[in-house]
């Protein structure tokens, strides 16, 4: 693939949920999800419009296994919006494991988008909460901006991140991902949403063919 050149009027980076919570030592860790960091501080070099997501519940939130009597982490319960998979507790807002990786970057950020603040309702993707129609006023902050190609990467790969790519396409925008800037936790469900982006358009590109 030839290089691909940002333009920096149009186009935009989403750092997906880098934080504390997602990396090693974490309650909710991606393995190796720090060694996104690296690539991750590369590319917001690369972009003038550069939105980070951070996952910030309240504590007892309906995600958590420990909000279910009886329940474990990875079951999976049924709510008012679907099935819902049951996490350990983490990124709870104003904790340390919620805070971004120390080495991110975050100075550049024009906007930090955070998600999963309602007790009831999970919110994997950027765009909209997990009920599919509760808005976080991403795709409004971009269009204003006149984006129409979006970049993601960060953490985890199939769940916060492919949820938002998968938003992203629906939503209108031309939609990358850096698959060297991205981890997984691993399991059934990373084929299966690999699968599904790349059926619906999602474009799976390497941080090095980018060219400022
Ligand atoms: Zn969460």
């Amino acid at each position: 693939m030839t290089k691909l050149r940002i333009n920096p009027d149009s186009d935009a980076l989403l750092v997906i949920d880098i934080q504390n919570d997602f990396c090693p030592g974490g309650a909710l860790a991606v393995p190796n999800g720090d060694q996104v960091v690296t690539p991750a501080n590369c590319m917001i070099e690369a972009f003038q419009t550069v939105v980070l997501s951070q996952d910030w519940h309240p504590a007892g939130h309906h995600s958590f296994a420990s909000s279910h009597q009886g329940k474990d982490p990875f079951e999976v319960v049924t709510t008012a919006y679907g099935d819902q998979v049951l996490w350990p507790d983490h990124c709870i807002q104003g904790r340390r494991g919620a805070e971004f990786h120390p080495d991110l970057n975050t100075s550049a950020a024009s906007l930090i988008i955070r998600k999963g603040c309602r007790s009831e309702v999970d919110s994997y993707s950027a765009f909209f909460e997990n009920d599919q129609k509760t808005t976080t006023g991403l795709s409004g902050y971009l269009r204003e901006k006149s984006i129409s190609r979006i970049f993601l990467l960060g953490l985890a790969s199939e769940f916060c991140v492919a949820f938002s790519a998968l938003d992203g396409l629906k939503e209108g925008f031309e939609v990358f991902v850096f698959e060297d800037a991205i981890c997984a936790l691993g399991g059934d469900s990373y084929e299966i949403m690999l699968k599904k982006q790349l059926e619906t358009g999602v474009q799976f590109i390497e941080t090095n063919k980018i060219e400022v």
